[in-house]
């Protein structure tokens, strides 16, 4: 645990995270049942979608996309999701990472047989900032749930990019073009990309591309993803 998380827990010992009511875990059982996991899923990228069966409009109008499928936990458009995935990027709080533990069912239905799970590396100038890179914290977790192996340096981030959010998708694309470089390929034929959040998929997709470029396929996991509307 970071000093800020040690700081969090002195000041609110034994209290949800979300709701601050008392509770024994970090989150208390009624935030976390209403956390939003059971929606209508993308058939290609997996994120919220409103109609059964649908494709979103971002997988719609993608045209060279990398990937072949991606998978989520929750949605993103709702406060809690947004403030746990707050709580892991800033202030590295493993045990709430252990809420997956809660969704194996859900994350043993990925379709793979075996897979490289690659998580979206840092910069390493982020990274000193940081101090750790959540997507690996997310991607250590998966493979304690569905035993993949985990690659930490077979792709870097050679670019220090801008921050995503609030950029257009086209702005994105642009962000992160040649942001990343392949150093090595893992044994495995089939990659599994790991992120915290997905959005409009351009960072995904460049790493996807690297590996697409070497006959490989590409799935990806987030921890949450935003919808579309269709
Ligand atoms: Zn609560
Ligand atoms: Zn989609």
């Amino acid at each position: 645990m970071n000093p800020a998380s040690e700081i969090l827990f002195t000041i609110f010992p034994s209290r949800c995270v979300l709701c601050n009511r008392p509770t024994d875990g970090l989150v208390c059982n009624d935030c976390l049942s209403k956390l939003p996991s059971r929606f209508f899923r993308c058939r290609i990228c997996g994120r919220p979608v409103p109609v059964k069966n649908s494709i979103c409009s971002n997988c719609l109008e993608e045209k060279s996309r990398f990937f072949r499928r991606g998978f989520t936990i929750f949605n993103y458009n709702n406060e809690n999701v947004k403030k746990l995935i707050e709580f892991i990027k800033f202030y590295e709080m493993p045990q709430l990472i252990n809420i997956m533990d809660k969704y194996s069912k859900l994350l043993k239905t990925i379709p793979l047989k075996s897979a490289c799970i690659i998580p979206v590396p840092m910069h390493k100038k982020d990274i000193r900032m940081r101090g750790y890179n959540q997507a690996v914290l997310i991607a250590k977790k998966l493979k304690q749930i569905i035993g993949f192996n985990i690659c930490f340096d077979c792709v870097e981030k050679i670019k220090q990019t801008k921050h995503q959010v609030g950029l257009t998708a086209k702005e994105r694309k642009t962000n992160l073009k040649g942001a990343f470089r392949l150093l090595k390929l893992p044994r495995q034929q089939t990659i599994l990309i790991v992120d915290d959040v997905f959005t409009t998929g351009s960072t995904v997709n460049e790493i996807a591309k690297l590996f697409y470029k070497e006959n490989m396929e590409c799935y990806f996991f987030s921890l949450a993803a935003t919808p579309m509307a269709n």
